[in-house]
């Protein structure tokens, strides 16, 4: 058993995922969190953009 950094429980094995290009072990259950979360993100960075775009021909 190993414990998962992120959450703090015990998973079988841990995966490594990259976060802001750094690679972490965490259990499956976070990396799926993380790999929504940096979909996320990219598309409110995205949104942010164009808005931001939007704003600059104003
Ligand atoms: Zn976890």
């Amino acid at each position: 058993m190993a414990e998962c950094k992120e959450c703090g429980n015990e998973a079988d094995k841990l995966v490594s995922v990259k976060v802001d290009g750094k690679a972490k072990k965490m259990c499956e259950d976070c990396a799926d969190r993380v790999r929504e979360e940096a979909e996320v993100a990219k598309e409110s960075e995205s949104v942010i953009q164009g808005m931001m775009g939007f704003k600059g021909r104003r």
